[in-house]
């Protein structure tokens, strides 16, 4: 039986509502705390949910949530700039389609179910700072004390834990570790849109029907969907030696930035500089340097634990980030459902360590493939292909192979997190 009763959770993104939720279901009573003065409605761009994030929402109680505002993606389609298909991969056997959400619809459903779920969440709480309390003497026995989170209005908030959600910018890691790594630059800008449906000229349209199509093209990567009424999404990553924050990129405007894209790819032959033009520059989503962090040396200390980007941001290339974050709530619920918290946050950082990392890396292959130079070019358009027709399936599909077990219990880890799990009940293969 968990001997904690209630939490903080700083952060109401993705990780934060899943993370109240599932906790509110092992028993403990948590509030999310959302720098914002809304929920994040307003902010755009596409994401996908991997099975394995499907999966774990489901454990959490939150089956069937995304379902609704997204749609199935069967497979992904990718070809160089010329147009010549490279390879296509399908949903893993036995696994359901990922889902394409817009992030804002996404938001909205989270925070919806948390609302149902019971969880509070309190807008416009920037926490600027942590106050443990005998948190030596708590580590040892996993009892008494608390924590206080101080915000930037000056209100507090005290619990027995609280939980960082709070994104690849997290403030909690720099309390807990003021010599956390910052976000790497991965040397690509991001961008994204929503295009409405209008008149296209047919013999321009090629919808890519519940498929999505990724383009390695000569300059940039672009990934869209295209719908027979001319509707779609799109994001693109532009190649750039140095970084730009999303202000300073913003800055440069809309128009600007659709007319470099639109350049861009002008030499690929792609549906990119159609779904460009047609883009309404006020929907333009400029994301600025994407980025990751290959490993957050401290996870935890005391009463304060990381979850999702926090504690293993990995670039958006990874198509994971988002799923990731939803298992990690979930797993450090059932940890703390099973264990004093030391042990529940050592075995929840031993649970979960490889597997993040692990997927941190591969994105970062992937980035380099979509910088690739003149040289690497030819030599992925070669090589690509002929790697697809050798590779086992199951390299690309391990990640969303991931089961959670809510039911199964939570043995511990060892306190110093290090020890092999005996039985975590959840598998990634
Ligand atoms: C362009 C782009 C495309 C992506 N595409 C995908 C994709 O297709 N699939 C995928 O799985 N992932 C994708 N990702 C990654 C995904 O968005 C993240 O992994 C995911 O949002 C992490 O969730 P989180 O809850 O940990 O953090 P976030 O969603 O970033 O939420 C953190 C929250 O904490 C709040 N906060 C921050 N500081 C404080 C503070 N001091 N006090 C209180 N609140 C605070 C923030 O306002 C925010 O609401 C993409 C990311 C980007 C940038």
């Amino acid at each position: 039986m968990s001997r904690i009763r209630s939490a903080i959770i700083i952060g109401g993104g993705i990780a934060g509502p899943v993370a109240a939720v599932a906790l509110g279901k092992a028993g403990i009573e948590a509030t999310v705390y959302e720098a914002y003065e809304t929920r994040a409605d307003g902010v755009g761009g596409t994401l996908s949910i991997a099975p394995n994030g499907v999966d774990a929402l489901a454990a959490a109680g939150l089956g069937g949530i995304v379902e609704p505002v997204s749609t199935p993606i069967t497979a992904m389609v990718m070809r160089n700039g010329k147009g010549r298909r490279l390879a296509s991969l399908g949903s893993p056997a036995g696994l359901p389609d990922q889902l394409l959400v817009w992030r804002p619809e996404l938001y909205r459903a989270l925070h919806d179910a948390a609302g149902q779920h019971g969880a509070r969440v309190e807008y416009g709480k920037r926490l600027v700072a942590i106050e443990q309390h005998d948190a030596s003497a708590d580590t040892e026995t996993g009892t008494g004390g608390g924590v206080t989170a101080v915000f930037a209005d000056g209100s507090r908030a005290s619990a027995d834990i609280l939980i960082g959600a709070d994104g690849i910018r997290s403030a909690v890691r720099s309390l807990i570790d003021p010599a956390a790594p910052a976000p790497r630059y991965v040397g690509l800008l991001g961008f994204g849109a929503e295009v409405p449906a209008g008149p296209v000229d047919p013999s321009r349209l090629d919808p890519t029907g519940s498929e999505m199509h990724f383009v390695f093209g000569r300059r940039a990567f672009f990934g869209y969907v295209l719908a027979a009424d001319g509707s779609g999404g799109w994001f693109a990553n532009l190649p750039r030696a140095t970084s730009m924050t999303a202000s300073e990129a913003r800055a440069v405007g809309a128009d600007e930035w659709l007319r470099v894209l639109r350049e861009t790819f002008a030499d690929d032959r792609l549906r990119a500089v159609d779904l460009i033009s047609r883009t309404d520059p006020a929907q333009l989503v400029t994301v600025g340097g994407m980025e990751d962090i290959p490993t957050v040396p401290t996870w935890h200390r005391g009463r304060v634990a990381l979850v999702g980007d926090a504690a293993h941001a990995t670039s958006p290339s990874s198509g994971q980030g988002a799923s990731l974050a939803i298992e990690s709530a979930v797993q450090l619920a059932r940890c703390l459902r099973d264990l004093p918290y030391p042990e529940a946050f050592a075995t929840y950082e031993a649970m979960r360590r490889d597997r993040v990392e692990r997927i941190i890396k591969m994105a970062q292959r992937t980035n380099s493939d979509k910088a690739a130079g003149p040289v690497g070019r030819v030599l992925r358009d070669l090589m690509m292909p002929i790697a697809m027709r050798l590779m086992n399936p199951e390299s690309f599909a391990w990640p969303m192979r991931h089961h959670i077990d809510w039911s199964a219990p939570v043995t511990s880890a060892g306190a110093a997190g290090t020890t092999p799990l005996v039985s975590v009940a959840s598998s990634s293969a």
